[in-house]
Parts: C-alpha cells; structure tokens; sequence
C-alpha cells in the first residue's frame, strides 16, 4: 500500500533494530504519552521486538482514561437532567462511573447520542430549539480547536441551547507533573504525534530543559516508532537533552499557529483533576467568560452525591505507568472490553484495552 508500506518495511524495520541494540547498553525506561502510540506499539509488537533493557511504559494519554471519576459522574448527573440531549463521542458510553454509565443511562431512557464531531451537535442544537443540548467535551489538544470553533460559532449564531463540558487536558503538564512526582525513573518521552501538530516542540523543550529528559515526537508507524526510539538512545548516549522532532511530515516545531489562536481565543488554562495523578496545575482548559453561556458547568446546577473509583481497579497506577494492566487482579477475568470495570479497558486507547487485544 502506497505511502504506508515504506513504513513498516521490513529491511528498514532491521537496519533500525540492529542500531537500537547498538545504543542499548542501559536498562533505559521510555514512556509514550499518547493512547494511539500505546495500540501501535502492541499492534506491530514492538515491545517483544526491542532488547530487554528497552522499557516501554505507557503513560496517561487516553483522554477518556484520564477522565476524573467525578467527572464521569457529573456527565451522569447532566444525562438524567430533564429535556437535555447529551452528545458525545462513542468511547464515553462504557465508561464505569460509581453508579452507573452513559450506556446504562442511555438504556434507562436517557437521551444519549454519539456524535463523530462537535459539529454534528451543534447541528442537533440547532434543529431542537425546545432541548438542551450538551456536548462532552473530553479529548487533548489534538480535539480542542474544533471544540472551540463549534463554540465560537454557536455564540456567533446565538445558539443558546448548545453547551460543553468542557474536560480538556493539557498533555505537557501531565508529563511535568509525572517527572515531578519521581514514582518511577524515566529516562525519554515518545511525545504524541497528533497533539504536537497543534502545541509544536516549544512546550517539551522547557520540560526537556527543566529535567533533562530527551523528547522526541513520533509519528505512529513501526518504523516511526522506532526511530523515535533510536533518536531517544541517541541523545542518551550524548548526555542531551533536545525536543526534537521524528514526525517531520506533520509537525512544525512552532505547530499550527491557526489551530492555537482559535484555542486561546475561547479558552483559558485551568487547573484540572486527572485520574491517577489528581489536580495538576493549569493542566485543562475552561471556556473564557465571554463563553460562559455556553459553559454547561455554570449553566447547569451539577450536584454529585458520592464519587469514587472501583476499589480493586488499578487504573490510576496504569496511567502514571507504576504498574501495568497484568498486576490488576480483574484484568481479564472480571475486567474486559465487553464488561470493563475501568476506563483503561474501555477505551480503544486505553493501556488495558491493548494488553488484553496485543499482549495476553
Ligand atoms: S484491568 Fe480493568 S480493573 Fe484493572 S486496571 Fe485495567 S481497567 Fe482497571
């Protein structure tokens, strides 16, 4: 296949490989922080491939996983609100909160749709006037700027009806937050290819800067993924510590300029609560107050009784990348994609979705 196969050839898969196991003369612990780095790694066994002092850790970057418990519930308290139309992306409907799900909910009546774009609901708000319609808004960089263009166009059209929970995360922050709590060692980032197109490199040269801690932005091939990982090795070998970038066909070192004005323009940094790792400073994003008409936090009087996560569930170890899913007692006996009993097996992103399909 054209424009994929040069990707994973084999030749190129070996030659790599073999300058990998060059470099690899540390026990050296790599993390990648994006759920789609997670699949493709276990998709195309990249894991088993590499020598065995190359270890790859997963860190939080399933957007739905790092979704607070808490949040989960107030969703659930919005879903059950009388007239309201929840909109959403499919990956949320699973997601276990303390009592109940958005996919239960849905059973029970409540009127739950799954969208493929912020845009589609908006397109339900306009054509019913009479409900309230509420988007969930989960997702990293990558997902934000078309949130906030549905919203500046849902002001711009006086779309009162239209609201966002908004429950977006901010990657390099997590990664700061992690390196800052020095619960495991790791030695180099696998940076997310998507969320760079938008942030570009700036923000993991402070991070490589601050804690000299190699950065490199990968694509999501295998031989994209192993390059990135030669490069990390590279800068190990040489004591640096850069931001640089492998997926040069799709990310700009400064990112996408456009994509970042429409952000700033309609939202603003926030302090949020992320599961496992808890509220990390200025690490989400709110809506501006020029937006709050549109803010379903304030528009909506949420009140959650309890929250709490499963107890046996080692899902916010999983996502600081302490622990993996086969240490999780209910990982595949309890706990599978038709029945999860946390986000990480639910979402096609999660770290405990890709052992289970890739790794048991
Ligand atoms: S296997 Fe299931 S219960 Fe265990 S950590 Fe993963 S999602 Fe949570």
């Amino acid at each position: 296949m054209k424009y994929i196969d040069e990707f994973r050839d084999r030749t190129i898969v070996k030659g790599l490989m073999a300058e990998i196991g060059a470099l690899a003369k540390l026990k050296t612990n790599l993390m990648e922080v994006c759920g789609t780095h997670t699949m493709a790694i276990f998709r195309s066994g990249i894991k088993q491939l590499l020598p065995a002092k190359i270890n790859l850790i997963s860190g939080p970057g399933c957007p739905v996983c790092v979704t607070a418990q808490a949040d989960i519930d107030r969703m659930l308290t919005l879903a059950k609100l009388p007239g309201v139309i929840i909109t959403t992306f499919g990956d949320m409907l699973k997601v276990p909160g303390t009592q109940s799900s958005l996919e239960k909910e849905r059973a029970a009546g409540c009127d739950i749709r799954v969208v493929y774009s912020p845009l589609d609901a908006l397109e339900i708000a306009r054509q019913e006037r009479s409900r309230e319609v509420i988007f969930l808004a989960v997702g990293f960089e990558t997902t934000a700027p078309a949130i906030a263009s549905v919203t500046s166009d849902a002001r711009a059209g006086r779309i009162k009806n239209f609201s966002v929970y908004c429950c977006h995360k901010l990657i390099p922050p997590a990664m700061a937050a992690l390196l800052e709590a020095k619960e495991i060692r790791i030695h180099g980032f696998i940076c997310p290819g998507h969320v760079s197109t938008i942030i570009g490199t700036r923000p993991y040269a402070l991070i490589a800067e601050e804690f000299r801690i190699p950065c490199v932005v990968s694509g999501f091939e295998p031989t994209d993924i192993l390059e990135s990982i030669r490069m990390l090795l590279q800068q190990i070998r040489q004591k640096r510590a850069d931001a640089e970038i492998q997926y040069r066909r799709a990310v700009r070192p400064e990112g996408n300029l456009s994509a970042q004005q429409a952000l700033s323009d309609v939202f603003m940094p926030s302090d949020a609560d992320w599961r496992g790792l808890g509220v990390i400073p200025k690490s989400g994003l709110k809506l501006r107050e020029q937006y709050q008409a549109h803010d379903a936090e304030i528009k909506f009087d949420i009140k959650v009784e309890e929250s709490f996560e499963a107890k046996q569930c080692l899902c916010g170890q999983v996502l600081r990348g302490v622990k993996n899913p086969s240490q999780c007692r209910l990982f595949a006996t309890v706990c599978t994609p038709e029945q999860p009993y946390g986000p990480c097996m639910v979402s096609t992103e999660g770290t405990c979705a890709a052992w289970y399909k890739y790794h048991r």
